[in-house]
């Protein structure tokens, strides 16, 4: 794979600073079922870093310690973790809202059978990639029988609740372009989305957030292999607008790597740009307790355009809603 990061260092995106964190992101490995063309993580049914015990350990210590609202598990395929059922239930216990990121394919993983049924009665929201409503488009960035089994999946969701009016059980979806190009706006295309699954498959959900690919990792060395890395580069910083550097996620989000270091965002997790605090080249979870981190500096390069273009995105979805 080749490497993005020399090729974004060089930016003149504007300084950002924390506001109060409300968000605590955690990525519990890299192992996943799929190996997706757009992948920013570089996930893989071969990759071996995971999350330890202890790291999840000091993990919950500073989510109950910190006070902190929201608790939002990604990977790789978070539930491939085998302490993510622990750490769910046990931020469920304390009140924290969980949402799992995940991928649908993996509800039909050997051992995974009651994935499904375990997240409906922790009250855990879910939020599931389908870049596409077409199987052919979906097959193509995904790999191929995963839009078919995404249906499954999200039938099966359905029939336990989420996604229905009134359930509580809130299923989201993602969608993210093709290729190199912006996202189109979210309130048509999940308009959209909403006819087609509900005529086609009798789907349910209930919001679409569209987000930009990021340039970096595998669909950024895929944009240098074909040339295309500049190109995409200037898409995204000529369509910058300043109002979405309030809502970006770095604000109120902080994410943990497996190994338990702290990032401003998952992207400068990816990058290996860690948060900085106090002039510390990183900083590890356990020596975050009791610090307040509102108003540090978040550290910015050239793909934080990627946030701030268009509508903009985030982990939930566009920053400007229509
Ligand atoms: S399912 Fe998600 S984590 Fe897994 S390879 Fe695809 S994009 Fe990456
Ligand atoms: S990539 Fe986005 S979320 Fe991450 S630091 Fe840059 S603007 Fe913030």
């Amino acid at each position: 794979m080749l490497a993005t990061l020399p090729l974004l260092e060089q930016t003149r995106f504007p300084a950002l600073r924390r506001n109060k964190l409300e968000t605590l992101q955690v990525n519990l490995g890299y192992l996943c079922n799929q190996q997706c063309l757009h992948c920013h993580v570089n996930a893989g049914p071969r990759r071996t870093e995971i999350m330890a015990r202890e790291t999840v350990e000091q993990v919950l210590a500073y989510l109950r310690a910190a006070n902190i609202g929201t608790l939002d598990l990604t990977g790789g395929a978070p539930e491939l973790n085998p302490h993510f059922r622990d750490i769910v239930r046990a931020a469920r216990a304390q009140g924290t809202r969980v949402i799992d990121r995940c991928n649908l394919t993996i509800l039909e993983e050997p051992g995974q059978e009651d994935l499904a049924e375990f997240l409906a009665m922790q009250r855990v929201e879910a939020i599931a990639s389908l870049p596409c409503y077409l199987e052919d488009n979906v097959d193509r960035q995904r790999g191929k029988g995963v839009f078919a089994a995404s249906i499954r999946a999200l039938r099966r969701l359905n029939a336990l609740g989420y996604g229905q009016p009134d359930s509580g059980l809130i299923l989201n979806l993602v969608y993210n372009p093709q290729g190199p190009s912006l996202p189109p706006a979210q309130g048509p295309l999940q308009a959209d989305y909403k006819r087609h699954l509900s005529d086609e498959y009798g789907i349910v959900f209930n919001q679409l957030f569209t987000l930009a690919n990021m340039p970096i990792q595998r669909f950024g060395s895929t944009l240098i292999s074909k040339g295309q890395f500049e190109d995409y580069m200037t898409l995204l910083r000529e369509a910058h607008q300043d109002a979405n550097l309030e809502s970006v996620m770095c604000r109120d989000l902080i994410s943990i790597d497996w190994q338990g270091y702290v990032y401003d965002c998952d992207f400068n997790q990816m990058l290996g740009l860690p948060l900085r605090l106090n002039g510390r080249p990183r900083t590890h979870i356990k020596y975050l307790m009791g610090v307040n981190l509102t108003g540090n500096p978040i550290v910015v390069k050239d793909h934080c355009y990627g946030c701030t273009a268009g509508q903009g995105s985030s982990c939930g979805g566009a920053l400007v809603k229509d």
